[in-house]
């Protein structure tokens, strides 16, 4: 006679380290600065810095496989210390920082035990995290906050999840008796200039689930990104001299001007809308009397949304077309990317499970929804569903850019809930 073992899963508290501001702060002291100019992947060798960095530490824990790739990339797998076949879940972080400030001799200092009000930035007083405009500081009262000194940016975003991805692999190496399913670590690098899964590879990787670590706010589980696509219309004028151009030229940059000039004005762009509204954004305009180019994206968090706007900026450029009869234009859709939520949702266990962990962490979750794309979005088209969680990292890309320990511990304890509960959840082995 066959019977199951009904395990029961009462949570046992575990007692966690204090290490991942250290390791924070390691990380961020390494020029990982991406080029969207440079044609190589990584798109600078610098990179690599810390990629090897990385992958020495991971080793020196014990992963035998930790190794960086000719691309930049990190890979290694914490072994699995349960007999159940529990799904490879892979958390990923990426190891670059934007290039849209500087990146260089990063000079981290933390604020102690915060007491509330403005942070003067000691390299440059110009800059100020002024409490009244990062209303996340307000939930910060007591905890320890790390800024630069105002002449970079920080690099928490990310090298606080790859920070909380590290801490929480040498804590389940540490404690063996912690059961968990085989666990990937992955570290990609142009992730910035929107390469960073360019040259991944997902059967190297083997894993079923992946979580980035390239969040907000504690608690916050990311599973929505915009849908997006390119338009380019090309307007085709009428040239003539300008000195005979009576009642005969049509001009193709006024064209592509009274294009702009129609396009909704309360609603439907990026300065009027948030939530979950999309919008049309125009990101290019050139031209010459007889041809005029103009770019936009689309932006909407589902198809039917994608659809209207176009359908109305379609409309728009009709109308104005019957102004100039004897002009032509081209309109051109590509798709860009696709919201994640659509693949996700066929694994609703990936969100399920990160919840619990985040409560487990002593967080209330929130789920939102990013107005922009991510690895993840294109990770999940890839075949591999990846959710962002929260890595604790404010005012990305600047140079007020701060993170606080305390949420990077509760991001590190919630990678280790994660695991657990990714080992829990899956049903006991039969035993004949
Ligand atoms: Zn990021």
């Amino acid at each position: 006679m066959a019977h199951f073992v009904i395990v029961t899963s009462m949570p046992q508290p575990i007692k966690f380290t204090h290490t991942v501001a250290d390791r924070f702060l390691r990380y961020v002291v390494i020029d990982t600065q991406s080029d969207p100019a440079s044609p190589t992947c990584p798109s600078t060798e610098k990179q690599k810095n810390l990629g090897r960095l990385l992958a020495s530490e991971l080793k020196a824990m014990g992963l035998r496989d930790a190794h960086l790739d000719e691309y930049g990339y990190v890979y290694a797998t914490i072994p699995a210390t349960t007999d159940k076949k529990v799904p490879v879940v892979c958390f990923c972080s990426h190891m670059d920082t934007s290039p849209d400030c500087p990146g260089k001799d990063v000079k981290p200092q933390i604020v102690r035990n915060y007491r509330g009000g403005d942070i003067v930035l000691p390299g440059d007083r110009t800059q100020v995290i002024r409490a009244a405009e990062h209303s996340a500081l307000a939930e910060q009262i007591g905890n320890d906050i790390i800024t630069t000194d105002g002449t970079t940016l920080l690099g928490a975003d990310d090298k606080a999840g790859v920070a909380e991805i590290m801490d929480a692999a040498h804590f389940l190496i540490n404690n063996p008796q912690i059961r968990h399913g085989t666990i990937k670590i992955l570290f990609t690098p142009d992730e910035e200039i929107g390469r960073g899964v360019d040259k991944v590879d997902l059967n190297k990787l083997g894993a079923d689930f992946a979580y980035t670590l390239d969040g907000s706010s504690p608690g916050d589980i990311e599973d929505e990104t915009f849908s997006a696509d390119g338009v380019t219309i090309t307007v085709e004028g009428v040239s003539t001299h300008p000195g005979y151009a009576k009642g005969k030229m049509e001009h193709a940059i006024k064209i592509a001007a009274a294009i702009v000039d129609r396009l909704p004005k309360d609603t439907c762009s990026p300065e009027t809308t948030d939530g979950q509204q999309g919008f049309l954004h125009p990101v290019g305009i050139s031209g010459t009397l007889e041809r005029a180019t103009l770019g936009l994206i689309v932006r909407d968090f589902n198809d039917e949304g994608l659809k209207e706007k176009e359908a109305l900026l379609e409309n728009i450029v009709k109308g104005v077309m019957q102004d100039f009869p004897r002009s032509t234009y081209r309109l051109e859709i590509s798709e860009q990317y696709r919201n994640m939520k659509r693949v996700i949702d066929r694994h609703p266990e990936i969100i399920d499970y990160a919840l619990e962990a985040i409560r487990r962490a002593g967080l209330v979750p929130t789920k939102a929804s990013i107005r922009g794309g991510t690895d993840g979005s294109r990770l999940s088209f890839m075949g591999l569903p990846c959710p962002n969680i929260f890595a604790g990292e404010h005012a990305i890309h600047s140079r007020l850019e701060w993170v606080s320990v305390q949420d990077m511990e509760k991001a590190m304890q919630t990678i280790v809930h994660l695991a657990m509960i990714w080992e829990e959840r899956t049903s006991s082995p039969v035993i004949a």
